[in-house]
């Protein structure tokens, strides 16, 4: 993928690319504020980061997903923003599993996380920065660190900067106060430093239940921002966790274990979205206390927020997600329909249409809807580039030339990427009895049909010139059928080509040689931009159900017919089905002698003409 930094200036989908983070990064490596920072490796334990040195050039970006689902387009921002940059900037960029919550996550996750972070070509191993033979191996659990953040606590208990609770969790919230109005200090807020360090560690010896005291930042009740209002950092939980089993009963929250972890990596540009934004001054509270306590060393993580990803036609949340896999909507997590990064694998989206996606929609700090199909023209751009063109007949009808002799038949050639001649030619055999697509030929034709109809002519691509002659129909009136006569001496490429003037241009298949194939031609799995959105007349406030929006036709499985290379195809092959659009052999069902192909995107969006359907 590219090193080179892009500008910032619209580019060709229309879309400001903002490079905020990136002038960021460059106005810190110029200042030189890393120079200090140290670095040898993977963190040991011991309650401070390890000596070493990183190249002052160099940042640390990483990309922290929780393990409780598979990841989605919106991760695949993320990824390619934080290990983009440490690219770009010859930095690193760690993958840490941010699993300090016991009771949802699971190793199926972290294995398909690991997967797919490598499957959009990024790495987390690399040389030491100190370009000595010994490499880093930046896969992080942020479960490792529990040990450090207890110390971490205790120190702010020790030093005045937290306090244990133990109101309930209603009387908390009372005391919390609101926007407008000012929280009142919990009754126990005073307790001394002896006996918050007491209750502290017999919470941690499982001595109390679940909820019985949390330990909480001392900070300002009356802060005008609500997580400054002594948030809590330690809670009891008697819960099994995937990584450290039974070993702890206390488990941090989220927004200190968050800005410990960055701190423990010596991460230099903490990059997150933008609802953490609240969050920064209690990160950048946290992380002083601690450098000030000797416990970190400055520079300290910069939290840096951006905004989240948010597509037409498709649902992002992991919440609504779970119920489409749990509630059979679709068939599982890799369902080539889902906005998910291994139900994108299967149905054929390049890793680098991603990549280049990433970059087009760029990085902003305002909320915005991208239209679904910003995300197909990048997938198309990247396949058109790539994939071997081959032909398939989708709704066969039989074509017979009467002309031509029945039990012969020649191979016509056909480029197998227009672009790259280099990749040469495929033959594909030519006979008396073809498949040609249904919509290719009309009885009666509309105005400006150009195709087949009886008496007008038009050239099977890569082959001869024709004239229909006439067509067969059932007992029901279907046309079954259609008859024609070839010119022999009209064949793509010899020296009288070119003197048939012929507007329709078709692909086909000799129906003794196509292979069958199943084809699974999917759409987008919602019919309207917004699902769950309100739409006029629904009641004021109301919400509808995103289901109700699921689009009927976002599947259809057929039969049809391919070129008989095609019979070999190896799984996750991508083609350009002539006239159609882009096809991958799945991954899963596909089989030699039994291809299975799953429609990635049609050649033309046919999305942004159907009325009512921009917002
Ligand atoms: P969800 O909101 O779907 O539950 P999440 O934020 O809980 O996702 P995490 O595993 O915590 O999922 O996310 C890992 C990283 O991916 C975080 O840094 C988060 O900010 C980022 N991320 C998640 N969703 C998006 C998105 N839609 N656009 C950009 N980044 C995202
Ligand atoms: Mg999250």
């Amino acid at each position: 993928m590219s090193q080179q930094p892009t500008s910032n200036a619209a580019n060709t989908a229309g879309v400001v690319s903002t490079n905020f983070i990136r002038n960021l990064i460059e106005a810190d490596l110029a200042a030189g504020k890393h120079a200090a920072r140290k670095w040898s490796g993977r963190p040991g334990p011991g309650p401070q980061q390890l000596a070493g040195t990183l190249d002052p050039a160099r940042i640390r970006t990483r990309f922290p997903p929780e393990p409780n689902g598979y990841l989605h387009f919106g991760h695949a921002k993320s990824i390619c923003l934080n290990f983009g940059l440490a690219q770009e900037y010859a930095g690193r960029c760690h993958l840490r599993f941010d699993d300090t919550n016991p009771e949802k996550e699971e190793q199926e996750y972290v294995d398909s996380i690991i997967d797919s972070v490598r499957w959009l070509g990024f790495s987390w191993d690399g040389p030491l920065a100190d370009a000595s033979a010994a490499s880093e191996t930046n896969l992080y659990y942020a479960s490792d660190y529990f040990a450090w953040m207890i110390e971490f606590a205790e120190y702010l208990i020790s030093s005045g900067h937290a306090y244990v609770d133990s109101q309930s969790a209603d009387e908390m919230r009372a005391s919390r106060g609101t926007l407008t109005n000012a929280g009142c200090d919990s009754p126990f807020r005073a307790r001394s430093v002896a006996e918050n360090m007491d209750l502290f560690k017999r919470m941690q010896q499982g001595e109390f239940p679940d909820g019985a005291h949390v330990l909480r930042a001392r900070i300002d009740m009356a802060a005008a921002n609500i997580n400054l209002r002594d948030p809590a950092i330690y809670r009891i939980r008697h819960a099994s966790h995937h990584n450290t089993g039974d070993r702890w009963c206390v488990y941090p929250m989220y927004t200190y274990a968050h800005p410990i972890e960055d701190a423990l990596e010596n991460i230099s540009h903490s990059i997150c979205t933008l609802e953490f934004a609240d969050q920064r001054p209690f990160y950048d509270w946290l992380l002083e206390r601690l450098a000030e306590g000797g416990l970190l060393q400055r520079p300290l993580p910069q939290q840096i927020e951006f905004s989240r990803l948010n597509l037409s036609y498709i649902v992002l949340s992991k919440r609504k997600l779970i119920q489409l896999v749990e509630e059979r909507h679709v068939a599982g997590w890799d369902d080539p329909r889902l906005p998910t990064l291994v139900g994108a694998r299967r149905r054929g989206y390049p890793a680098e249409g991603f990549r280049l996606f990433a970059e087009r929609v760029g990085v902003s700090r305002s909320d915005s809807l991208i239209d679904y199909s910003l995300l197909e023209d990048s997938m198309r751009e990247v396949l058109n580039a790539s994939a071997e063109r081959r032909v398939a007949v989708l709704d066969p009808l039989k074509l017979i030339i009467d002309n031509y002799p029945a039990g012969d038949s020649e191979d016509c050639f056909a480029p197998k990427h227009p672009l790259k001649p280099e990749a040469g030619t495929r033959a594909i055999p030519f006979a008396r009895e073809l498949w040609i697509e249904r919509e290719d030929f009309m009885a009666e034709p509309s105005k400006g049909y150009h195709r087949l109809y009886p008496g007008n002519m038009a050239r099977l691509r890569y082959a001869y010139v024709v004239r229909c002659t006439g067509f067969d129909r059932d007992d029901s009136g279907a046309v079954v059928a259609v008859h024609c006569d070839y010119l022999a001496d009209s064949k793509s490429g010899s020296a009288g080509a070119d003197s048939y003037k012929v507007k329709g241009n078709l692909h086909w298949l000799s129906v003794a040689d196509a292979c069958l194939a199943e084809v699974r031609l999917y759409d987008r799995l919602f019919a309207v931009p917004s699902p769950g959105a309100r739409r006029e007349g629904d009641p004021e406030g109301s919400e509808r159900d995103f289901r109700a929006d699921l689009n009927p036709d976002s599947m259809r499985v057929i039969r049809a017919w391919v070129e008989p290379a095609l019979r070999n195809v190896e799984p996750e092959q991508c083609f350009q089905f002539e006239r159609h659009g882009y096809f991958v052999a799945d991954r899963v069902d596909s089989r030699v002698g039994a291809p299975v192909f799953n429609r990635t995107v049609t050649l033309r969006d046919s999305w942004s003409a159907r009325p009512g359907q921009r917002k």
